[in-house]
């Protein structure tokens, strides 16, 4: 389970805080995870959000500014080159190329040097709120007895790209945790979605309250129901070819079947195989990514 964005002990152990940490390393995720939960994902200075953002060290090392995350901010790549070894407040009073970005994003530079001012002071710890969601689950899981291992945000990006594996939902989940390799993951996706079990209410009214069409009362027709799905192949006519998805039925025993390149309507019962009875969810697979 990703518990935590970030590992705040591996940022605060004194051993490494110290350390100059190196972009693709485990510390440097987790530090680029923590900043740009600090600095809300935007450039500290500027505030652009919509851009790469470096790390950059606020008094910079030639000023004998620290390696530690207490030092170092996100920023836009204008605002690090423009900034360079530049005090902060010297930075904020002339450069007009800072000046004009912090203008076009509606920011006033007073306002937005205190504000810098006043995170880069903040203790680590009060970066984070403690997301108590993540807690509550954690420790329902716990409660089952199965095993439960945790990691970090920081440390499944670094994962991810180690093992040079494409970001989706699916392998982002494969790639939580601690793990040297992962094998395997060249599969289809089954995306599952609670589609219900259809209308209680049989009739349909109007806005008035009057009748205005009528839902079946079968539940069946020819032994399927809508929500199945099912396989059609259908040997001639418009809709020649193989069909695959999920049924509605109706009561003359022709249907509607929503397959993954849309809906295929008019196709007859006696063309269609069962493969999976509806349970109130619809499956599709999505390809599997190969590199
Ligand atoms: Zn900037």
């Amino acid at each position: 389970m990703e518990l935590v964005r970030f590992d705040l002990q591996k940022m605060e152990n004194p051993e490494i805080s110290g350390v100059e940490y190196q972009q693709g390393t485990l510390l440097g995720y987790e530090v680029r995870e923590y900043l740009l939960e600090k600095w809300g994902r935007e450039c500290a200075y500027c505030g652009t959000g919509d851009t790469p953002l470096e790390i950059e060290h606020v008094v910079a090392k030639s000023r004998d500014g620290s390696s530690r995350v207490s030092n170092l901010a996100i920023a836009c790549h204008d605002c690090n080159q423009a900034k360079d070894s530049q005090w902060l407040v010297d930075f904020f009073a002339a450069d007009k190329g800072l000046k004009k970005r912090l203008k076009a994003n509606g920011l006033s530079a007073t306002v937005r040097l205190e504000r810098v001012q006043r995170q880069l002071k903040l203790p680590l710890r009060d970066v984070t709120a403690v997301n108590a969601t993540r807690w509550t689950l954690f420790g329902t899981m716990k409660a089952t007895g199965l095993p439960v291992a945790v990691g970090s945000g920081g440390r499944t990006k670094y994962n991810r790209q180690r093992l040079g594996i494409p970001k989706t939902h699916a392998l982002d989940a494969a790639c939580v945790g601690k793990f040297d390799t992962l094998k395997g993951w060249r599969v289809p996706t089954l995306v599952i979605k609670a589609m219900g079990r259809g209308s209680y209410q049989r009739t349909h009214l109007d806005k008035y309250g009057f009748p205005r069409g009528y839902l079946m009362r079968q539940k069946q027709v020819q032994g399927f129901q809508t929500g199945d799905r099912v396989r059609a192949i259908v040997p001639a006519g418009k809709k020649t070819g193989s069909h695959t998805g999920r049924v509605a039925i109706r009561k003359t025993g022709s249907f509607n079947i929503q397959t993954e390149q849309g809906a295929v309507q008019g196709i007859s019962w006696r063309h269609c195989t069962l493969l999976q009875r509806g349970d109130g969810y619809g499956y599709h697979p999505l390809p599997s990514i190969q590199h």
